[in-house]
């Protein structure tokens, strides 16, 4: 009944079950966490991610080129179009902006966003937009280029509430990861409590980011469960009230239902 909205399957540690995918996907079944979107971040891995939903009745796959991942010929937008045709594809990206790791491409990261935006629209399929140090610039195009009425999330949230709220008035839902459970992320549970339920997802971001207890540790999909209890505790409401409410936004966002 949970749904993990930002997964890097293909990346994650599968030692501990004997480098079965079905068996890591299994151990989040157990742990309520039945879907998962597993996300692509350049031209190379887009094949794997497809593969693995295509494998799986409860995976979906986006594709897309990463903005740390961009080289100097970005994607165009009709190969983009033609990328997300494929089946269990469900969402573009992830795409966006981060100056905090890579400032000096700002300008082929804009372009590559903007290119994932049309073809967002051109699809209907929604975008996964990661931001980093990059508010207004993320807002902008989206404002440009984007359609509210396809939208898309902002993944894996870290930025002010001003920024999330400017976001949901173009049709966005925001992610927030394990990060939310982080000792220092006091302003960004602020942010989580305001953030209305009927717009907020969950996500591992997995193999990164993995949630207190288990920070500093490989992240998979089964512990997505801790982020959607500490925005039930948050939020003063059940982890099941959080777990449905989520999946239901999921599905409005990315048209599942
Ligand atoms: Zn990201
Ligand atoms: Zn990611």
């Amino acid at each position: 009944m949970l749904v993990d909205s930002h997964c890097h399957l293909d990346r994650i540690d599968l030692s501990p079950y004997d480098g079965e995918l079905a068996a890591a996907v299994r151990a989040a079944q157990e742990r309520g966490v039945d879907r998962m979107l597993c996300i692509g971040i350049d031209l190379n891995n887009a094949p794997k991610v497809v593969e693995i939903a295509q494998q799986f009745d409860n995976i979906y796959a986006s594709v897309g080129i990463h903005p740390l991942d961009i080289s100097d010929d970005i994607c165009e937008v009709d190969a983009l179009v033609e990328l997300s045709a494929q089946e269990k594809v469900i969402a573009i990206g992830e795409t966006g902006l981060d100056y905090y790791y890579s400032a000096e491409k700002r300008v082929l990261q804009q372009d590559s966003f903007a290119n994932h935006l049309k073809a967002s629209v051109k699809t209907g399929k929604p975008v996964i937009v990661h931001t980093r140090d990059a508010r207004e610039d993320t807002l902008s195009l989206i404002q440009q280029h984007g359609d509210p009425k396809v939208a898309g999330v902002l993944h894996c949230f870290t930025e002010s509430w001003e920024m999330a709220s400017a976001a949901m008035e173009m049709g966005y839902y925001i992610s927030f990861s394990g990060i939310i459970t982080f000792k220092n992320a006091a302003e960004l549970r602020d942010v989580v409590k305001k953030v209305p339920m009927e717009r907020l997802l969950v996500e591992t971001d997995s193999p990164y980011l993995a949630p207190v207890p288990y920070r500093g540790k490989k992240n998979e999909p089964k512990y997505v469960r801790e982020v959607a209890e500490c925005v039930a505790e948050l939020k003063g409401l059940s982890f099941e009230q959080v777990a449905e409410q989520s999946s239901r936004n999921f599905d409005r966002l990315f048209n599942l239902v």
